[in-house]
This record gives structure tokens, C-alpha cells and sequence, in this order.
């Protein structure tokens, strides 16, 4: 079962030495605070109401909800909470680009808010940076620039090592090859979106469409994680703002099963699987959370964590990195407001950004596969039942999460209809 905790300041758990000039911005813990229930208790439903299955038509996993189960009492109320506040350099800061690897991608943002990429992110001219992309210092796959002599040697390579694994085949093993970058989003030490301003927003979503064109351009690379944390409890190390992209060359399965899922619905129905539940979403309005001319924001109907929004083109689009710029500056727009409510409701709240864009390794076609960018607050646990049988209990059902995320909507600005 999940183990339910309070929503927790997005520091509570970071070990992660404190940039100094942070200290007055965010608390770094919330010593002796009571450990009790994930989701505010005013997010779920009466007592009473059982507990429901959910299909999940992407992945095919079933979703049980359980929302009675905020009401459960918790024993375990104190965590110890592990804050290093020794003041040492934060490496993302400007004026500390030395601490991390050359830069691969930089741009300035000019005094017309337009964005200037420069032709040599190492120059001198690039320490004047507004987004930052660095390699990863502790990189989670084999980096392919260093370690590909040329691609058809990689290839001898991993072929190789497949043939041997064959004949060991309860023993399977492969080197993992990719890129692992990090995207600093600001010269300032902020923490969350909610920080930054529409044109930092802006020009961070540009790089994310720039280095995903980058890495398909790649020979071989299969699968491309772009994705954000934002805080400790969300998995983040280190407080400045950043997301991180991982491409490797092998597809995980998961993702796998998701693209397979979409090609079916597409091959059987002739219709994206994405925009068959934007229409059927935007005709019930239970789940939907805000709209733009292009953008919607729902709660997935078998949403897998609790306040997940996620977020898409009404019309269909396979790569995030083909959107135009206008889009761009509705999506920035709109992950700014969200950021914005669901910090109204927990302050200081840890959360996680994904983004989900058509892998170069995918089985679904251009016509099959549908982007998407998701949004969710770190408000529960992985406990027993979840790892014991992959499938997940969501102590709030989304049309509770999206009456939620409307009133903050609605108090942010009473004129605004959906
Ligand atoms: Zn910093
Ligand atoms: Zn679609």
C-alpha cells in the first residue's frame, strides 16, 4: 500500500549542501513537523466510497483508487529529517561554470526577450548565459561522444556482446550508450518554475526542443528522457533549477509497451489514441483543468499518482520538438500557472515534470504517437502492494485533483472559464 506522508517541503529530505543566498527563499526542513497523511485530507472523497479500478488505456495497467484510505491513522509521525547546511558553491550559479563540464548548448535571452543561441556554448562570450546544458558529471549511461570509436565499430560491439549473452541467456547483460545532459534554466539560484520568468520559461522549453533534435540526430539512439525534479522527496540533488535529458540507445520496455499500445489503437481505429481521449476529456469537462487555443490540461481518468495533470495539443502532434513557437509561449504560460496553484495548495510543494515525445526507436508512427508533458506533486509513497504488483493505488480520484486545481484557477483569476 502507499505509505501515506504529509505533503513534505521540497527540501525535507535533501541532503544536499545549501546554496547560502537560498536560505531567506525557501526553508530547508520542516524540523519536528508530524509526518501524517499524503494528500490533504480535503482531497478526498467521504469514507464511505469503496475502492475503484481504473484502466490506464496507454500502458494497459489498471489504477486502484482508494480514497477513503486518507482517513487511516498513521503511527509513524516523525521522520528524521537529513539537512547538510554546510554553505558550499552551488555549481549551477553563474560565475561558477567551471565546477561543471563544457557546455554543450547555451542561450541568452536579450533585452527584447529574444533568444539568442551562440555558436560556441564554450566561448567566452556564453559565461553571459540565461539556459545552460552541461553533460552530466555523474552520467547514467556510457557517453557516446567518448566512447564510439565510429558507429559501425560500436555496433561490432554490442553485436558481440549480444551473441555472447545468447549463450548465457538467463544471464543478459549489454553496455547502456547515450548522452546524459543537464539543462541549468536560470543564472540564478531559483528553485522551482514558479521563480523564473515567462521568458526564462520560454527559452527552457526551446532548449528542451533543441536538445531532443540533437540527440535524435545521433546514430542509434532509441529512447530520450527529458524530465525535471524539484526538490528531494522528487528526486532532485541539488536545489538550483534544473531538468535533465538521458537518450540511450535501447528503449525501455515500458515505453515500449506504450508506443505498441498506440500503434494498435491507431492500426485498429484509424485514430490517435491521444486525441480520441483530448475529445472524449474536452466533451465530459469532469477532468478538464485549463485550456489554451491549443493546449488542454486534464487529470487522467486512471491517473496513476494523486494531482497528476497532464497536459497536450488539442490537435495532433507527434514530436514536442515540431511545436511552434507560439505553443511554446502557451505551454510556458500554462507551466507557470500550474506551478503557481499547486504551490498555493502545498507550499514549497516537491513535484516532478515529465515529457513524453515520440522515441526515434518507437513502434508507433508519426500518425500513432501523441506528446504529452505530465505534472504531479510528490505526495505519496511506493510501499508493499505497489512493488509487490506494479500497480498503483491513488488516494485521489482526478475529478476531486481537478476541482482542486479550478479553484486555484478561479481565485487566480475569477474571469477565466474553461
Ligand atoms: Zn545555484
Ligand atoms: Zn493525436
Amino acid at each position: 500500500m502507499i505509505e501515506n506522508v504529509k505533503p513534505l517541503s521540497r527540501n525535507s529530505y535533501d541532503t544536499t549542501p545549501v546554496h547560502p543566498s537560498a536560505s531567506h527563499k525557501r526553508p530547508l526542513s520542516d524540523h519536528g513537523s508530524t509526518q501524517t497523511d499524503v494528500a490533504p485530507k480535503s482531497l478526498a472523497v467521504p469514507a464511505k466510497s469503496g475502492a475503484q479500478s481504473r484502466l490506464d488505456p496507454f500502458s494497459g495497467d489498471w489504477t486502484i483508487f482508494a480514497p477513503h484510505r486518507t482517513s487511516r491513522p498513521n503511527q509513524f509521525g516523525k521522520v528524521l529529517q537529513v539537512v547538510n547546511k554546510t554553505a558550499v558553491t552551488c555549481p549551477f550559479c553563474a560565475g561558477e561554470e567551471e565546477l561543471t563540464p563544457a557546455a554543450s548548448w547555451a542561450a541568452r535571452i536579450d533585452c527584447n526577450d529574444r533568444f539568442l543561441v551562440f555558436g560556441d556554448p564554450t566561448d567566452v562570450d556564453a559565461l553571459d548565459w540565461s539556459v545552460r546544458v552541461v553533460p552530466n558529471k555523474y552520467p547514467v549511461v556510457t557517453d557516446c561522444s567518448s566512447n564510439r570509436d565510429t558507429d559501425i565499430e560500436h555496433a561490432k560491439k554490442q553485436a558481440f556482446q549480444q551473441r555472447a549473452n545468447r549463450a548465457e541467456s538467463l544471464f543478459q547483460s549489454r553496455e547502456l550508450v547515450g548522452g546524459h545532459e543537464v539543462i541549468i534554466e536560470s543564472p540564478n539560484h531559483v528553485q522551482s518554475i514558479s521563480e523564473l520568468d515567462l521568458a526564462e520559461t520560454k527559452l527552457l522549453l526551446y532548449a528542451y526542443q533543441q536538445r531532443l533534435r540533437y540527440w535524435k540526430n545521433q546514430n542509434g539512439i532509441q529512447y530520450i528522457s527529458l524530465f525535471k525534479n524539484v526538490g528531494g522527496d522528487a528526486g532532485a540533488s541539488l536545489q538550483h533549477s534544473h531538468s535533465q535529458l538521458i537518450a540511450t540507445d535501447q528503449i525501455p520496455s515500458h515505453v515500449e509497451t506504450v508506443s505498441e499500445r498506440m500503434r494498435s489503437h491507431q492500426a485498429k481505429t484509424g485514430c490517435c489514441l491521444q486525441c480520441d481521449i483530448v475529445r472524449a476529456e474536452l466533451k465530459q469537462k469532469a477532468r478538464i483543468v485549463a485550456q489554451t487555443d491549443s493546449l488542454v490540461a486534464y487529470c487522467p481518468y486512471a491517473s496513476r499518482l494523486p494531482m497528476l495533470v497532464r497536459v497536450t495539443t488539442k490537435d495532433h502532434q507527434n514530436d514536442f520538438d515540431n511545436l511552434s513557437l507560439p505553443v511554446i509561449d502557451e505551454l510556458a504560460r500554462l507551466l507557470q500557472r500550474m506551478t503557481g496553484w499547486l504551490e498555493t495548495m502545498i507550499p514549497d510543494a516537491a513535484y516532478n515534470v515529465l515529457l513524453h515525445t515520440r522515441p526515434p526507436g518507437s513502434s508507433a508512427n508519426e500518425e500513432a504517437f501523441h506528446w504529452s508533458l505530465e505534472f504531479f506533486p510528490r505526495i505519496s509513497r511506493l510501499a508493499g502492494f505497489e512493488w509487490s504488483s506494479q500497480s498503483m493505488i491513488n488516494t485521489v480520484l482526478p475529478e476531486v485533483a481537478t476541482e482542486k486545481y479550478r479553484e486555484c484557477a478561479k481565485a487566480e483569476d475569477p474571469r477565466r472559464v474553461l
